[in-house]
C-alpha cells in the first residue's frame, strides 16, 4: 500500500502539490484538509470578483478533487480540531499549503485610528470569506488612501472606483456592492515608497483602472521623473512589465485632466510617518523619499521634506506572511515558514520529519496563481524521495476526524456550490456567495440555503 499524505490548505498550492503528488506516484493516497467548508483558498476569497477569467484555474482544481485517490475534508481546522503531533500521527507526511493570510501592517503612530484597515479585511470582505464578510467599511468618503504599489494595492483601487453596474454582475459580497454604490465618487491616492521603475504592479493591472469609464488615472510630472539610479537601471536591467509600467505612468502625468468621477492618483516616492487623526483618520503624513543604490538595490530613504495628504480611510497594502500555525516556529523576521526546499525546520534548524511546506507559505506572499505549479512539483518530489521516518499509526484518519467536527466532503460542496449558482441565475451574476461557516453546513444538510446570509 502507498503512503498516505494529509495537505492542509485547499487553496491553489494544495490542488497543486495534491495533483503532483497523485500524477507522480499510482499509490499514493491525499486528503486535502480545509479549515473552511468551501475550497479554492485565494482563488475564491483573493481574486477580485471582476477577474472571473482568473479563476476559471478552479476547473483543473476539481479534476484532482474527484480523482478516486484524493478527499477534500472541509471545516477541519489545524489547532482547533487537531494539533500537528495528532495529524502527523495519522498521516505517514502532512504537507503545509496554508498561505500567507496575516497582512502586514505598518509600525507607524495612528495605526488603530477607525478608517485604517489592512487591504487583506477589505478583499476579504467583498469576496465574502467568512473571517471578513461581517466587517463594515464606510465608504462614503472622498479621499482614500492605499499604502503600497503591488497588484492587491490595485484591485483595492479599482474595486473601489469602478462603476457599481460593472461590480453588479460579478460574485461580489453583496452588501459589498451596496455599501460601494453609495460612496461612487473618490479621489485615490495609491502611496508607492519608492518610483514608477519599482513599481510593484503589473501593466494589466493598472492599464484596466486607466480604460474604466468615469475614471482617470493620474500622476504629478515631477514623480513620474526618474532618479539617476532608476533610470540606469531601467536601462540596464528594466524588464518588459517595468519599461511599460514606466510608459504608463508617464502618459498618466502628461494627460488632460478631464471631469470624471473618480480620480485614480499614482504618488511616488512617498512613505507613510504617521496616520492623523483623534478616533477617525483625518490625513497621513507622508515623508517625500530620495532614491539611493545600496547594495545592488535601489531604496528609499527620507528626504526630510514632508507633507500632509487629508483622506478619511486607508487601505494598507504592504505585503503578507503566514498566520501562526501551532506546533510550527515562524520567524517573525521572515515572511513564510522556515524551511529547507520544502522541508519545515524547528527552532533550531534541523527537519522535521515528514513535515513540508510549499506556496506562499514556503516561499512568501509573491507571484502569480501559476507560480505555484512549479514550486508544488519541486516539493512533491522532494516529499516522495524521501522515505516516511514515522509512518502513520491509523489506516484511516476520516472516523477520527469526524469524531472531531463535521467533515464537509466533495460532494457537499458541490451542493454548496450549486446552491451558489442557482442563486447567482436570479440576479445575473455567476453566484451569491454563501458568507457564513454556520450557514454553510446548515445548508449542506438540509438542502437549501437558510435566510439568513
Ligand atoms: P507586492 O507585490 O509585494 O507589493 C507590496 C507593495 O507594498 C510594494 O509596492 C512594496 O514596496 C510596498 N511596501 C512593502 N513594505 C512597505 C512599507 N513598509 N512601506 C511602504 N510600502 C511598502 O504584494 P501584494 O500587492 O500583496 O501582492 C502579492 C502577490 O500577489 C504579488 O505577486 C501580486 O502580483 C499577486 N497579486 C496579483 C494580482 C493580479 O494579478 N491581479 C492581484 C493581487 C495580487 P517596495 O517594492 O518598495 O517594497
Amino acid at each position: 500500500m502507498g503512503r498516505t499524505i494529509a495537505v492542509v490548505g485547499a487553496g491553489p498550492s494544495g490542488f497543486y502539490v495534491a495533483a503532483a503528488l497523485l500524477r507522480a506516484d499510482d499509490h499514493v493516497r491525499v486528503d486535502i484538509l480545509e479549515r473552511l467548508p468551501t475550497p479554492y483558498g485565494l482563488v475564491r476569497s483573493g481574486v477580485a470578483p471582476d477577474h472571473p477569467k482568473v479563476k476559471t484555474v478552479v476547473r483543473a482544481f476539481e479534476r484532482t478533487a474527484r480523482d478516486p485517490r484524493c478527499r477534500f475534508l472541509g471545516n477541519v481546522e489545524l489547532g482547533r480540531h487537531l494539533q500537528l503531533d495528532a495529524l502527523l500521527a495519522m498521516y505517514d507526511q502532512v504537507a503545509l499549503a496554508v498561505g500567507a493570510p496575516a497582512p502586514k501592517m505598518l509600525d507607524i503612530p495612528g495605526s488603530s485610528l477607525r478608517g485604517v484597515h489592512p487591504a487583506a479585511h477589505f478583499v476579504g470582505w467583498y469576496n465574502a470569506h467568512p473571517d471578513h464578510a461581517g466587517r463594515r467599511f464606510d465608504l462614503d468618503i472622498l479621499d482614500i488612501a492605499v499604502i503600497g504599489m503591488g497588484n492587491v494595492a490595485l484591485d483595492v483601487a479599482r474595486i473601489l472606483s469602478s462603476p457599481v453596474e460593472r461590480l453588479a454582475t460579478t460574485d461580489i459580497h453583496t452588501p459589498a456592492l451596496r455599501a460601494l454604490a453609495r460612496g461612487a465618487r473618490h479621489r485615490i491616492h495609491v502611496l508607492g515608497r519608492r518610483g514608477p521603475v519599482q513599481a510593484a504592479f503589473t501593466p494589466k493591472e493598472v492599464q484596466e483602472i486607466a480604460a474604466m469609464e468615469g475614471v482617470a488615472l493620474r500622476a504629478r510630472p515631477a514623480e513620474v521623473e526618474l532618479d539617476p539610479a532608476s533610470a540606469r537601471w531601467l536601462e540596464e536591467r528594466g524588464t518588459r512589465s517595468q519599461r511599460r509600467n514606466v510608459e504608463i505612468v508617464r502618459a498618466a502625468a502628461a494627460a488632460h485632466p478631464r471631469q470624471v468621477r473618480t480620480e485614480v492618483w499614482l504618488r511616488f516616492r512617498v512613505s507613510p510617518v504617521a496616520f492623523l487623526g483623534d478616533e477617525q483618520l483625518a490625513g497621513i503624513t507622508l515623508d517625500h523619499n530620495a532614491l539611493v543604490e545600496r547594495g545592488g538595490r535601489i531604496v528609499a530613504r527620507p528626504s526630510g521634506h514632508r507633507e500632509q495628504l487629508a483622506c478619511g480611510a486607508a487601505f494598507v497594502a504592504v505585503g503578507y506572511r503566514p498566520a501562526p500555525i501551532p506546533g510550527v516556529s515562524l520567524d517573525p523576521r521572515l515572511d513564510h515558514v522556515p524551511n529547507r526546499r520544502g522541508r519545515v525546520l524547528d527552532e533550531n534548524g534541523q527537519e522535521i520529519p515528514d513535515l513540508f511546506v510549499v506556496g506562499w507559505a514556503r516561499r512568501g506572499p509573491r507571484g502569480l496563481i501559476g507560480a505555484n505549479r512549479a514550486d508544488a512539483a519541486e516539493v512533491a518530489r522532494t516529499m516522495l524521495a524521501l522515505p516516511v521516518q514515522r509512518p502513520a499509526s491509523v489506516r484511516d484518519p476520516l472516523p477520527e476526524l469526524e469524531r472531531r467536527t463535521r467533515v464537509v466532503r466533495w460532494a457537499d460542496w458541490e451542493k454548496l456550490d450549486t446552491m451558489e449558482r442557482t442563486a447567482g441565475e436570479r440576479e445575473g451574476r455567476p453566484r451569491v456567495k454563501f458568507a457564513q461557516v454556520e450557514t454553510m453546513l446548515d445548508a449542506i444538510d438540509r438542502g437549501k440555503p437558510s435566510a439568513s446570509d
